[in-house]
């Protein structure tokens, strides 16, 4: 295990003015809270953030980094608390191992390949600041080195999660030599046979082909010195992985691959890489279709080369990279090309776009690090802000839902499917029910509540943040308001036509289309449900010769029998329950949440068990009154907006229904209280309540309510009326 001073002793090599009493706080801060805690290994727990310290003074990071390291497993695995660490370390220490905390926090959720790039987003966005990301990478390194203690169900998962979204995310970051490790070390625990024959077949071809590197070594070498061209070159070799990979990606035989050795020729000035090429390209003949300028045109993650492939001696082909020290050293701390164009991951354009702007910016923070000018402050100064517009949150099978910031589950809900957002009753965040139109936070894992025949209510639009919720939520409240207004002007249709002595039929309203200037049957349907055109004259459509005569009748008995004569009102045919066959033909009504465009008289309206009548109102659909409303008086000169109405409660969801009574009661102390007392034993809800002093003995008071149905209603009345106190009830009937 690490000791003390190493620790010390490792940061001060590139640090000399590095805190030593904040190192060695830190190194006794951990062995305490870590105590006797193991690794899978055996080991002491503490040699784990040790190692990931120890990884990261390769990379000469700051203080904070460091001490964060070995700090990273504190809070998650341990007793201690983000306020402890602030108080101890400070607060810019405690914010780093609390972002670490976070995502480590987010290993426990499931992630599917495909999600792996908006896994590493959401990576991003909780660390929002590239240190997190840096010491995220050590610690998943060590745990990658040492991952064969691990129980072996669980190595393939971590394995395969850090080839899908670790060694990505350390390519991006320009981290190439600890992407190839994390690559080479998942590589060998998922394909352990696929990884010895390439180790092998790489073995055959350096030791059959090593007098023949160093040959062409040192050729391009003299070469090159002839003309007075300092260089240094380099071998490279590809990687097991990457050959493994290419060989599938073009079902390659291992023969077949080209450039598993080349060089890079590193040179002094951007000139001399014109004269290296002309050197070369005279001495070996190049191969066709392999040279890119990408000096001339940097790459769009500013990766700067020039890229050849000659046959050299022996016949054999191999690929030159020529660069400046400066353009090698982007290549090795900024992005490798070979991270976003060898990937062949990223396709979408849209994505591309985005994900090059990320690495310009990684790329220039990691440029900045690599010519050390004052990391210390950099670093500080710096924040990840690449996706702080967007949250991500996951449904419950783990799928990753990328949404901008201000998000809400119905957002979610219409991301997910337009069919959950349209039936979205409610929401779980994290497991515990939210408000639908709560925020989402990075990370969140959502379980949409469902309902069938669900309508979003028309409020939502205006609260979503996405515009595919906001579009469906207008298309689906439309929908349904429209539906309504068809359902409602079907029905009446269908009984005007009855009285007519006419079948209703669909086709044939089709044909008088053009006579009622509308587009479809379900216009015309819509138009007569929201009162905008009358039965009578789609009846009239149909069958011209019709000739409505039930006016002329109406009024004749009206005259005669009074606004309230139930001759009038039965020759309207208004029907009621119990009424026997002639009720089919009323409409029925279901309530407010029902499915037709319903509401009730402004004052007193009806219950269930009232007899009623509809008034159809433009623009509102049907009102219902109670039969004995004298309110309908005013309705009296327009027959044709009266509907025969019944209840149709049948098997429906219970539903309240809005009454009014007036309670005249003695003006004593109490006497409210009384009076409430008995509506809530009766379990109706009082909605308003207003009192007019009648005079110093009497009060009177106005009692808006809601019942489930007349009897309940007649109840309270009942019990009202026994109470001392009360001295009169009366219900307002509209
Ligand atoms: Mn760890």
């Amino acid at each position: 295990m690490m000791r003390q001073y190493e620790l010390v002793e490792r940061v001060r090599k590139y640090n000399p003015a590095a805190d030593e009493e904040l190192l060695n706080r830190a190194y006794v801060y951990a062995m305490r809270a870590h105590g006797a805690q193991k690794r899978a290994s055996g080991d002491p727990y503490l040699t784990h953030p040790l190692e990931v310290a120890g990884i990261l003074t390769d990379l000469r990071l700051d203080d904070a980094t460091i001490v964060a390291a070995v700090l990273h497993d504190t809070i998650e695995d341990t007793g201690s608390t983000r306020e402890e660490i602030d108080q101890a370390f400070g607060p810019e220490i405690g914010r780093l191992v609390d972002g670490l905390t976070k995502i480590k926090k987010l290993d426990l959720v499931s992630k599917r390949a495909e999600q792996a790039e908006n896994f590493r987003k959401l990576l991003l966005a909780i660390a929002d600041d590239v240190r997190v990301l840096l010491v995220k990478l050590a610690d998943r390194l060590h745990n990658m080195r040492t991952l064969q203690h691990v129980p072996a169900e669980k190595r393939a998962r971590v394995a395969e999660e850090t080839l899908d979204i670790y060694a990505p995310l350390a390519g991006r970051m320009g981290m190439q030599r600890l992407r190839d490790e994390l690559e080479d070390l998942a590589f060998r625990h998922l394909r352990p046979d696929a990884h010895a024959t390439i180790d092998s077949r790489l073995k055959t071809l350096r030791e059959r082909n090593g007098h023949l590197i160093r040959t062409i070594e040192k050729e391009l070498s003299d070469a090159l010195s002839a003309r007075g061209i300092q260089a240094k070159v380099v071998g490279r070799e590809k990687q097991p992985y990457s050959i493994w990979r290419k060989m599938e990606r073009k079902s390659l035989a291992f023969e077949q691959l080209s450039d598993i050795f080349g060089f890079r020729l590193i040179v002094g000035t951007l000139d001399d890489c014109y004269r290296v090429l002309g050197v070369v390209h005279t001495k070996w003949p190049m191969v066709p279709g392999r040279f890119k300028d990408y000096i001339s045109i940097p790459k769009q993650n500013d990766y700067r080369s020039i890229h050849t492939t000659i046959v050299g001696p022996g016949r054999q082909r191999v690929e030159l990279q020529v660069c400046t020290a400066e353009m090698n050293d982007i290549a090795r701390f900024g992005i490798a090309a070979h991270a976003l164009y060898k990937d062949g991951r990223v396709t979408d354009p849209e994505t591309l776009a985005h994900e090059s702007s990320a690495y310009k910016w990684l790329q220039q923070t990691l440029a900045h690090l690599a010519e050390g000018d004052s990391p210390e402050e950099f670093l500080e100064h710096t924040k990840l802000e690449l996706f702080h517009d967007q949250v991500f949150c996951f449904t419950p099978k783990g799928r990753l839902i990328a949404l901008p910031r201000g998000a809400t589950p119905v957002d979610f809900a219409y991301a997910v499917h337009t069919d959950v957002g349209n039936t979205a009753v409610g929401a779980k965040i994290n497991g515990s029910i939210a408000p639908l139109l709560s925020e989402l936070q990075n990370g969140d894992e959502v379980e949409i509540i469902r309902a069938d025949s669900q309508v979003p209510p028309p409020a939502w639009e205006s609260l979503v943040v996405t515009g595919k919720a906001r579009a469906a939520i207008r298309r689906a409240t439309r929908g349904a308001v429209r539906a309504q207004y068809a359902g409602l002007g079907r029905q009446i249709v269908i009984r005007a036509f009855e009285r007519a002595g006419k079948q209703y039929a669909d086709e044939s309203l089709r044909a008088a289309l053009p006579r009622l200037a509308r587009a479809s049957v379900d216009d015309v349907l819509a138009a007569v449900g929201r009162g905008e055109m009358f039965s009578g004259d789609v009846v009239k459509a149909v069958y011209p010769e019709f000739r409505e005569e039930r006016k002329i009748a109406r009024h004749q008995e009206k005259a005669e029998a009074g606004w309230f004569g139930m001759k009038s009102l039965s020759s309207l045919r208004f029907k009621v329950p119990g009424n026997g066959e002639a009720a089919d033909h009323a409409i029925p009504i279901r309530g407010l949440r029902g499915d037709l465009p319903v509401r009730f008289a402004p004052n007193g309206g009806a219950v269930p068990g009232d007899r009623i009548v509809g008034i159809l109102t433009p623009g509102e659909g049907i009102t219902i009154y109670p039969i004995q409303s004298p309110a309908l008086t005013a309705f009296d000169d327009q027959p044709e907006r009266w509907l025969d109405v019944r209840w149709d409660l049948d098997g429906a969801r219970r539903e309240l229904f809005p009454a009014q009574l007036v309670v005249t009661a003695i003006n004593e102390p109490g006497t409210l209280g009384t009076v409430a007392s008995v509506i809530g034993e009766q379990g109706a809800n009082i909605d308003k309540l207003t009192f007019v002093e009648h005079s110093p003995d009497f009060r009177e008071l106005v009692i808006d309510l809601e019942v489930f149905d007349l009897k309940q209603l007649n109840a309270i009345i009942s019990s009202l009326k026994s109470k001392n106190v009360v001295n009169k009830v009366e219900r307002v009937n509209g």
